[in-house]
């Protein structure tokens, strides 16, 4: 019985295939920006997603429901209506002019399953729900105070006091609250009722994502399981501040010379980040901007202040607390010597989510009996798996080989990787 099962589900995923074709051309072609797509969160593009899905899943018979934040569950009714369902799903919307398929490969996988299960006869011990998740590019279209994957988060109850407010969305020059209001969904509910979803009643999440890094094109492997989700710990506001001075007359004895600090800074900084990666640790780090003032800094000039960022990822929080203490200690060591200013600020914290759990094994017992041979990896990216693995829903995710990264327009993910990675979470929705 378990090989028919599983040849049966392999047959039917391949078969499905044809259809989820058809929905990538058609929503690239639907909101195509340039070179890329652009899916606005709670605007048109992602709009268009949420109905292309729930126009399939309609076809496919499942059941539709939404919640005050405008998140769609497409549900496939399971043997037992009563037990707590399987939630699979991503995100609809993308960055501005981003690639098809950082997100939406999570979703058409999860109704290209249901269509296998239903030519395959098979029906899972509990329902299963397909979720349409909004805003989890938040970090894209919002500034102010917010906390990202505003979709998933706001499903979860897991919004801030008053983030409805502190979030503005750029793109619409609106707070969040308003924005929500606007598509016609209920911020009010989302602030005063209990949260849509409950993760007491939640048998498990698993999200089907594209790599956004090089590992899985280097190792030639089209599916990785992945290990956990990076955390950070991010400097916005960082400033090296010396004093401007002529840059032919003043002699290098006497300069207080801003630029040079940050660059000794990052480069030590940089030093002992290698030091901890040649140690086995997990560890990744940009200073992303770096810049003086054009308007009062200049070629001749002896530089007096050099803003900068600094964002460092990991799977293990300690590692981003020794790293951050390190970054703190060279400033003060550096402020000290050179009598060049560097002050970081404030800093912000994402913890990591490992999914070293049971259902990572659960995965790759799936990987080996759908025939593939399973990488594990991390997550550079965040994603709204960590938001469920942070409420205490048993979470995991698949990655599919993706050339060229992601937010951008060059993403390419083959079809039959993504085949591959849907049988993976077909057999995860099949046998939770
Ligand atoms: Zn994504």
């Amino acid at each position: 019985m378990k090989d028919n099962f599983e040849q049966a589900l392999i047959i039917a995923v391949e078969e499905s295939m044809e259809r989820a074709d058809q929905f990538f051309l058609e929503i690239e072609d639907k909101t195509k920006d340039g070179p890329g797509v652009t899916r606005v969160a709670w605007g048109e593009g992602e709009q268009i997603g949420h109905d292309m899905c729930e126009a399939w899943a309609k076809e496919l018979g499942m059941e539709i429901s939404g919640d005050s934040a405008g998140n769609l569950y497409m549900t496939f009714p399971g043997e037992d209506r009563e037990a707590p369902p399987f939630i699979v799903g991503s995100h609809m919307d993308t960055v501005p002019c981003g690639g098809n398929y950082d997100g939406a490969a999570g979703v058409i996988s999860g109704l290209a399953a249901i269509q296998a299960f239903q030519a395959a006869g098979i029906t899972p011990a509990q329902d299963t729900i397909v979720m349409a998740i909004r805003a989890e590019e938040a970090g894209s279209w919002f500034s102010g105070l917010h906390g990202g994957h505003l979709g998933s988060r706001a499903a979860l109850g897991r919004f801030m006091e008053d983030e409805l407010n502190t979030a503005h969305h750029n793109y619409f020059d609106k707070s969040l609250y308003e924005v929500i209001k606007t598509a016609g969904f209920d911020p009010d509910a989302i602030a005063n009722n209990p949260p849509h979803l409950n993760p007491q009643k939640i048998k498990g999440y698993c999200e089907l994502h594209i790599e956004q890094g090089p590992i899985l094109i280097a190792e030639n492997k089209p599916v990785g399981v992945v290990s956990g989700i990076r955390g950070n710990r991010r400097f916005r506001n960082c400033k090296a501040l010396g004093e401007y001075n002529h840059g032919g007359a003043t002699p290098q004895s006497f300069r207080k010379d801003a630029a040079l600090g940050a660059a000794e800074f990052l480069y030590k900084f940089e030093q002992v980040g290698l030091q901890t990666l040649a140690d086995g640790g997990d560890l990744v780090f940009n200073p992303g901007i770096i810049h003086t003032d054009p308007d009062v800094n200049g070629l001749s000039k002896v530089c007096g202040e050099v803003n900068f960022t600094l964002d460092m990822r990991s799977e293990s929080s300690e590692i981003l607390d020794t790293m951050r203490k390190t970054a703190e200690g060279i400033a003060a060591e550096i402020s000290e010597q050179r009598g060049v200013n560097v002050d970081l600020g404030a800093f912000s914290v994402s913890v990591p989510a490992a999914l070293q759990n049971d259902e990572k094994h659960r995965m790759l017992k799936g990987c080996a009996a759908m025939g593939l041979e399973a990488t594990s990896l991390a997550s550079g990216g965040g994603h709204d798996a960590a938001e469920f693995h942070h409420e205490g829903v048993p979470s995991s995710m698949i990655f599919i080989r993706n050339e060229n990264g992601s937010h951008n327009p060059d993403e390419a993910m083959e079809m039959e990787d993504f085949c591959e990675g849907t049988k993976i979470l077909a057999w995860m929705m099949a046998t939770a």
